[in-house]
């Protein structure tokens, strides 16, 4: 998430470049061939390989942003034609900040770069490794025979299409509940929390039916459900409250969490601080709850002590965590991935199983390779004479590409306060080691092997990591960077994707935001609220977003949040 966009605005730019006579866009000579199958067999006629990219979110946004456009002849598919800034997805629930002011067109992003490509609105559903093509479908169907599929064929193809909502099979959510993961998601969030408010406030109704009314649920105590709730409580105790006197004292927010405690990926200091914050502002938390099913009138949740309860809502937020898009279901199957959750990949991003198709963000998972499944082969590589013994010099000499190649060694080493490999032997006083001895070593080093979270974060440094070797892919064909081989002869192309985190903030309502960043620094509190605010405008994509989250904060603070139900 956390890429510098220090770009001007781009008229000013192109003002400039106009008045010195640059052109900032490369127009290539595009040829389109469309085959009786429908293949768009598109290409720029400079014979460059044909890269296809799959979704505009934050992998593949940031991606975009770093592809040298020069280099390749780039497509897009996306159903949407932006990005999307989601940290500040929450507060367009409630009119902190407008939709329009976290969206960047993508054809920006490109053109800023200076790059040419092609962008298709429309969806893939589904993924041809064996022919090396993409089955697509636009909502629009402009084709001939109207239905909007087409197909396109690529040399490489970079997967970003994140995940979808993870309803858990739970009977009624998908009918009931609103789910908080795109724009318009949060747009009818918006305009239903007004229409609660009127609904409550409308003549003639019980006093149940008014506290039904502005009942609002959130399901899932994630970072994205708890700062829905505490967006939600701010509006109305600091907007709604003086517009709707009378509804004021019916409205209840309850948070439903289905573990023990709301926010469990932060420090237990946080989540202790968020608990106690939602109960003395009358944030209905219920933890160890389970909703088992969701109708138009109540939400049926079971709890081990209460069993099933059921209780009335006015609305619901569903923010339970995230589940497996069908296109990557299916690639799954085709690739021998069937029964897994994403889509695995190398540490390069390459998916498992197949040539060419790269992975990244939501949609997929590193997996280390574990020092045990090698140990064998490193024991070769490190015995360059063969004697059968590894001496402490031979280790040393190889010891820098298995840094590179395992990192979990180099955290092991860390986390238990151990100067060196040479901490790892139990005999230290030996000179030389045989396998068995280098398997004792290594034997515990695996457990230090971590999955990535499915952050923006993460997602964006993939981008701009593979972004990175995409550009120097030729550069590092002659003259390889990455560690030796273990399983086979001379070095990797590139540097293992290593992903370095910054930190992470829950907003938690009235001003107040926690923060755990890097070396274990944790604060809450009104300063960091601040510091939020900074970290969360520097991080927009562009100068225009900048401005616009900007004043729309400047906005809500002199005059409030908009409760029209628009
Ligand atoms: P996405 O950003 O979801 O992008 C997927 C893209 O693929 C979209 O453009 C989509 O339209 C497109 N697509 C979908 N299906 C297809 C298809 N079939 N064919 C082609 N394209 C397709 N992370 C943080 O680190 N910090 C935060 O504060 C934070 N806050 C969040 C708040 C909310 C409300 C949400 C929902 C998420 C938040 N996250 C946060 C998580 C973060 O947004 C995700 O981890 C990140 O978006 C993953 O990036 P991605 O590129 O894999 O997927
Ligand atoms: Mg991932």
């Amino acid at each position: 998430m956390f890429c510098a966009a220090l770009d001007v605005p781009h008229n000013f730019r192109e003002h400039l470049l106009r008045t010195v006579g640059l052109n900032i866009f490369r127009v290539g000579t595009l040829s389109y061939a469309c085959q009786d199958n429908r293949v768009l067999q598109i290409n720029d006629g400079t014979g460059k390989k044909k890269l296809v990219i799959l979704g505009t979110g934050w992998a593949g946004a940031s991606f975009l942003r770093n592809i040298d456009t020069s280099l390749y002849d780039v497509h897009v598919v996306s159903p949407r034609n932006y990005f999307m800034f989601t940290p500040l997805l929450p507060s367009v629930t409630c009119g902190t900040v407008e939709a329009r002011s976290i969206v960047e067109p993508i054809r920006n992003i490109v053109r800023k770069n200076g790059g040419a490509f092609r962008f298709w609105e429309a969806e893939c559903y589904k993924i041809d490794p064996a022919s090396k093509k993409i089955h697509c479908r636009s909502g629009d169907g402009t084709n001939v025979d109207g239905n909007g599929e087409f197909a396109v064929d690529y040399d490489y193809l970079v997967v970003t299409v994140g995940a979808r909502p993870n309803t858990f099979n739970t009977p009624g959510v998908v009918e009931n509940c609103h789910f908080l993961k795109e724009v318009e998601d949060a747009q009818k969030i918006r305009k239903s929390v007004m229409k609660c408010f009127e609904k409550a406030a409308l003549p003639n109704l019980t006093e149940e039916e008014r506290k039904k009314n502005v009942h609002f649920v959130v399901i899932g105590g994630g970072p994205t459900g708890v700062e829905f709730a505490a967006e939600l409580h701010d509006f109305v105790n600091e907007d709604l409250a003086k517009l709707y006197p009378d509804v004021k004292k019916y409205v209840n927010i309850s948070v439903i969490e289905a573990g023990d405690h709301i926010l469990t990926m932060f420090d237990k200091r946080i989540t202790h601080f968020a608990e106690d914050k939602f109960k003395r502002e009358g944030i209905d938390l219920k933890t160890n709850f389970k909703v088992v099913k969701v109708s138009d009138k109540t939400i049926t949740m079971s709890n081990p002590a209460t069993g099933e309860i059921a209780v009335p809502y006015g609305l619901a937020v569903w923010s339970t965590g995230i589940g497996t898009r069908p296109i990557i279901m299916d690639f799954m199957k085709q690739v021998g991935q069937a029964n897994r959750r994403v889509l695995a990949t190398d540490e390069w991003l390459r998916v498992h199983g197949c040539e060419d198709v790269y992975a990244l963000g939501d949609c997929a998972t590193i997996t280390q390779r574990k020092v045990m499944e090698d140990v064998d082969a490193i024991f070769r590589v490190a015995d360059k004479d063969n004697s059968g013994t590894l001496t402490v010099k031979k280790i040393k000499d190889v010891l820098g590409d298995i840094y590179v190649r395992y990192p979990q060694v180099e955290l092991y080493l860390k986390t238990n306060q151990m100067k060196g490999f040479h901490d790892l032997l139990k005999d230290k006083e030996s000179e030389e080691l045989n396998i068995e001895e280098l398997k004792k070593a290594l034997a515990q080093v695996d457990s230090q092997v971590k999955l990535l979270p499915a952050t923006a974060q993460v997602a964006a440094q993939e981008g701009a990591y593979l972004a990175d070797c995409f550009n120097r892919m030729n550069i590092c064909e002659e003259s390889p960077e990455g560690p030796l081989r273990i399983r086979g002869a001379g070095r990797h192309r590139f540097k293992p994707f290593r992903y370095r985190h910054l930190g992470q903030f829950a907003p938690l309502g009235g001003e107040q935001t926690a923060a755990q960043l890097p070396g274990d620094w944790i604060h809450v509190g009104h300063s960091t609220q601040w510091l939020w605010y900074s970290v969360y405008a520097s991080k927009q994509f562009s100068w225009r977003t900048r401005m616009l989250v900007v004043s729309d904060w400047g906005r809500r603070f002199i005059f409030g949040r908009d409760s029209s139900s628009l």
